[in-house]
């Protein structure tokens, strides 16, 4: 395996176009592997490709992509700053959820993207992302409604992020309530990114003091 990026990206998305490992292979008209620059500083994992997803091969194309960019946009950040993916790479027939042995054949592509990108923060969007990465964390996970919108310091795979889970896109088309969730929980992300993204400052003696116990004698 090449330490290039570029190169450990294109062997990787060349595997998913290629791969048979479950039984979504055989509906899909194109796997969606995920797509956004290799040094993205925050990843965004939806739960599996839609129909739109299915039909261009482009994560988040249809109507929850739309409302994704907006909540994008309202923390001024630009689709094509963000790393954008899914747990499954290839559409659940009817859009059903994906069963846990498709989450289980697939989840080590979403492993090599997160150590190849190593995101400062991932931003879970739904319930299934959620849990999975919980799960890979060795966190037991309760509800969205406990979780939604909170810092969790995890680490995968010898990766440290910062994951933040919040409601899928899709469940708040239809519902102002959860709308209004999602963007208050969307602000709460712009700054926990923001706030990543400062230079440290370099330390003063008064820094040194104040967070040692040694004293300068
Ligand atoms: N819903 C998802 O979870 N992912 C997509 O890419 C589109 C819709
Ligand atoms: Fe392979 Fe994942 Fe598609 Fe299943 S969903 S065929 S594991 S790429």
């Amino acid at each position: 395996m090449s330490s290039d990026p570029a190169i450990e990206w294109s062997n990787l998305v060349e595997e998913i176009v290629k791969c048979r490992k479950c039984r979504l292979h055989a509906l899909r008209r194109n796997p969606v592997p995920g797509e956004g620059p290799l040094d993205a500083k925050i990843m965004f994992i939806g739960e599996a490709p839609g129909e739109k997803e299915d039909e261009q091969g482009r994560p988040f194309v249809g109507p929850a992509g739309k409302l994704l960019n907006k909540l994008l946009e309202s923390i001024n950040l630009n689709r094509n700053e963000v790393f954008i993916t899914n747990i499954v790479k290839c559409r659940p027939p009817g859009n059903r959820d994906p069963l846990d042995d498709e989450v289980e054949a697939c989840i080590g592509y979403l492993w090599r993207q997160i150590k190849l990108i190593k995101p400062k923060i991932i931003v879970a969007l739904g319930r299934h992302a959620a849990r999975t990465l919980f799960h890979a964390a060795n966190l037991k996970w309760d509800s969205m409604s406990q979780r939604h919108g909170r810092i969790h310091d995890i680490e995968v795979l010898g990766v440290k992020v910062i994951l933040i889970p919040t409601y899928h896109p899709a469940a708040a088309l239809y519902n102002p309530r959860l709308r209004k969730v999602l963007e208050s929980d969307f602000r709460k992300i712009g700054e926990v990114l923001r706030s990543e993204l400062k230079p440290s400052k370099p330390r003063t003696l008064l820094d040194y003091l104040s967070s040692s116990s040694r004293k300068i004698s």
